[in-house]
């Protein structure tokens, strides 16, 4: 397998394009919107440009990674000829099951149909293809570039056979897959989601502020980022999509958003994309200062 289609460059879709690429793969990058992926384009650029500074790559593999990047606005275009298709567009399984049904009567039968879904079941999202069996979670963790592991998920019909080629191939791009069965959230954001769902609720009760809260689990708990600073990289959106599939697939009430999550998105303070979350991102990707609204 040498030619692989990546749906999406946003966040995530430019980091898997340029992951595979820099392991030599031909990447055919697909985005609905010519905007989000000029902007996937610069930032794959940006991340290569800061691998070569710190001697990771040279200068020729960074040349190399981008010329194996096409681009397209057609999913039907973009699909030709490729083996595997990672699907990472925007959370909403609507979205998803119309990419898949699209993505089925585009590819080749033998075409592997991956999605990075941070939560929804890759089941559901098989069923609405004629190959279940082919249909399988690749759930890369965010910065792709550089975290290592990728959750594979198996869906209810996913073949031995496609499990254990998809496994070899996450190898192959140096990350490690862990297998893991296909119920809400999986294992990343079924523990990760109510840790910030949960602190999330701490500021919404006074409890304490976003510095106190993110220095508490900094240096408390040795996590590297503090959980709020996590929710605004992540993306608010996606947070709250994510917490919304737990609670409608477990019916449990402990997984329903807080209600000002849910007012933060409604308002467009969706974090580090929009320049403004828990911290002000106006000036610098880098979480200085806390937002005005919690200052
Ligand atoms: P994003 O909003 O940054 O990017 C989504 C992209 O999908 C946008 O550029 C949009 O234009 C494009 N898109 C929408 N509809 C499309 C279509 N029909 N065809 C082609 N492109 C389309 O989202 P993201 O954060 O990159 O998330 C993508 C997927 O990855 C989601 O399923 C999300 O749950 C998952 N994920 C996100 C993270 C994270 O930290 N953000 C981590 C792991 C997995």
């Amino acid at each position: 397998m040498k030619n692989i289609a990546v749906i999406g460059a946003g966040t995530m879709g430019n980091g898997i394009a340029h992951t595979f690429a820099q392991f030599n793969y031909k990447v055919n990058l697909i985005d609905i919107s010519e905007v989000a992926i000029q902007k996937g384009l610069a930032t794959i650029t940006k991340n290569l440009d800061r691998m070569v500074a710190k001697d990771k790559i040279s200068e020729a593999d960074k040349e190399n990674t981008l010329n194996n990047i096409t681009t397209y606005t057609s999913v039907k275009e973009g699909v030709i000829n490729t083996s595997l298709v990672v699907e990472a567009a925007t959370e909403n399984s609507d979205l998803k099951a119309k990419i898949f049904k699209e993505l089925d009567e585009a590819c080749d039968e033998n075409t592997i149909l991956a999605t990075n879904t941070s939560s929804i079941s890759i089941t559901q999202i098989a069923a609405v293809t004629k190959r279940p069996d082919k249909v399988i979670g690749m759930h890369f963790m965010n910065p792709v570039p550089i975290m290592k592991l990728v959750e594979i998920i198996r869906g209810y019909n996913t073949t031995d056979e496609v499990t254990n080629f998809i496994v070899d191939l996450t190898k192959k791009i140096n990350k490690i897959p862990v297998e893991v069965n296909d119920y809400p959230g999986f294992v990343a954001n079924r523990i990760l989601m109510p840790m910030i769902n949960e602190s999330i609720e701490t500021l919404y009760n006074g409890v304490a502020g976003v510095a106190e809260i993110d220095t508490v689990m900094k240096l408390g708990m040795a996590h590297p980022m503090g959980p709020l600073q996590l929710a605004d990289f992540i993306g608010l959106d996606v947070c709250l999509s994510i917490l919304n599939v737990m609670y409608d697939g477990f019916k449990n009430p402990k997984y329903a958003p807080c209600p000002l999550l849910v007012n933060m998105v409604m308002a467009g303070k969706l974090g580090v994309k929009s320049g403004e979350g828990f911290y002000d991102y106006s000036e610098s990707r880098k979480a200085k200062t806390v937002a005005k609204m919690f200052s």
